[in-house]
């Protein structure tokens, strides 16, 4: 796949005074007005500072939640441009304008007005619905702002809209951002890993993260299997699950992931012991089984469990873990993936780890800077695992003709 690296950009051309739209994934969670995580707000800043430092004209943009294609003063990308201002100040100080669209005159006026070395922000890009609907028109109005297009927005690649995939062949020079391209460089070596390939799934639903699990069944040496998808795992297998989250539409899912991961000798591990709990509260009574009580739910991974997930992390040459072993918000339910954190982190395996709530977990326990690759793509990462091309992906890359449908095979 041939796409151009920011870094390759900048030695081909010179940047400075030139208009470079930069697509981040600045959807930060908020809460009353106050930006909660801000990690999405970090990860942006390398690429910014390489454009600021080329004495680019950045023009940002993003979306921020689902506003469905109308103004909504909450979803305002403006507090996020303040955000911006200020966590470039240690760094690379510099001005960040905001204007309240992201086509029309006053963007473009906006645009004409921004001196180099300095960024102006736009509106959230879904107040317009022709974003999501990669409206054509849409995308060629985006794609009249700049003179280069890069892509940093790895959290939305699998996403084919306006500012992700439709604007990009109406760019005359485009490049992958630094983030989008160490997410593509960490992740590539899940698709053709150095063996033993060890995973570990967890969270909340099998239906979330059925196509990666199948996907890995046919890639990886060992999948250890924690979560409340676990439980679906062990009904379908006849064995008691008690008041656990079971998904009866995906039993049989269930058992033919388990029949099929047996034929290719990959190793599917099951929890063998659980913490349980009659609720979800803090506070709630907690015990460890190796038989789920019919009034009792599984939160977390017994210390067997974890025990025998830990040696498998220790044997691994390339580690992959997405979702957390139990119910990791509430302490006593926290054991599981705690330990399995740490094993990960202390494991020699070329380690990655994805998905909102791992890598909050992964933080709580303090051991992220000990693992090589913390994916915050999500959705994205889960995709490109499971081989599907990303159309924010495939758009960037020039020499490949746009494709009618996604297909799966290597991106
Ligand atoms: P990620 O964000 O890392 O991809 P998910 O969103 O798939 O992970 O799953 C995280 C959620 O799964 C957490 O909120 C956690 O409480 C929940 N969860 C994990 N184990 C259980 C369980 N045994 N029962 C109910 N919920 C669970
Ligand atoms: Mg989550």
């Amino acid at each position: 796949m041939a796409i151009q690296s920011l870094e390759a950009l900048i030695d081909a051309i010179p940047l400075a005074g030139k208009r470079v739209f930069v697509r981040a994934d600045l959807n930060v969670p908020q809460k009353n007005g106050q930006i909660g995580d801000d990690s999405r707000i970090r990860a942006s800043l390398p690429t910014l500072e390489r454009l600021l430092a080329a004495d680019a004209r950045i023009i940002l943009a993003s979306h921020l939640g689902r506003p469905k294609g109308k103004r909504d003063p909450s979803l305002s990308l403006a507090p996020i441009a303040a955000a911006i201002s200020k966590a470039l100040e240690k760094r690379h100080p510099t001005k960040v304008h905001f204007v309240d669209d992201c086509i029309g005159e006053a963007v473009s006026a906006a645009v004409d007005r921004l001196p180099a070395g300095e960024i102006l922000m736009l509106e959230n890009l879904r107040f317009h619905a022709a974003e999501t609907e990669n409206d054509p028109e849409f995308a060629k109005a985006l794609a009249s702002l700049a003179d280069i297009y890069v892509n940093d927005a790895f959290g939305t690649a699998h996403r084919a809209h306006a500012s992700t995939a439709g604007m990009v062949p109406f760019v005359a020079e485009v490049a992958a951002g630094l983030l989008l391209q160490s997410e593509l460089d960490a992740l590539s070596s899940t698709l053709d890993p150095e063996r033993p390939f060890v995973c570990f799934l967890g969270g909340a639903k099998v239906s979330d993260k059925l196509g990666v699990l199948e996907a890995l069944i046919e890639r990886a040496d060992t999948i250890g299997v924690g979560g409340a998808m676990a439980y679906t795992f062990l009904a379908s297998r006849g064995e008691p699950t008690g008041r656990s989250l079971v998904e009866p539409e995906r039993l049989d899912d269930a058992t033919r992931m388990l029949a099929r991961a047996e034929e290719r000798q990959c190793q599917l591990l099951l929890p063998i012991d659980h913490v349980v709990s009659r609720s979800l509260q803090e506070g709630a009574e907690a015990k460890v089984v190796s038989t789920i009580p019919e009034d009792f739910m599984g939160v977390d991974i017994g210390p067997q469990t974890a025990a025998r997930y830990a040696e498998a992390a220790a044997q691994a040459h390339t580690i992959l873990w997405n979702g957390p072993m139990g119910v990791f918000e509430i302490d006593a339910f926290a054991r599981g993936t705690e330990r399995l954190a740490r094993a990960v982190a202390a494991s020699d395996a070329r380690t990655i780890v994805g998905g909102g709530d791992s890598l909050a977990a992964v933080n709580k326990v303090g051991v992220g800077a000990q693992i090589d690759h913390l994916s915050t793509g999500g959705g994205a990462s889960l995709e490109f695992v499971q081989g599907l091309a990303l159309p924010g992906v495939v758009a960037l890359d020039r020499d490949q003709k746009p494709r009618e449908k996604r297909t799966k095979g290597a991106p």
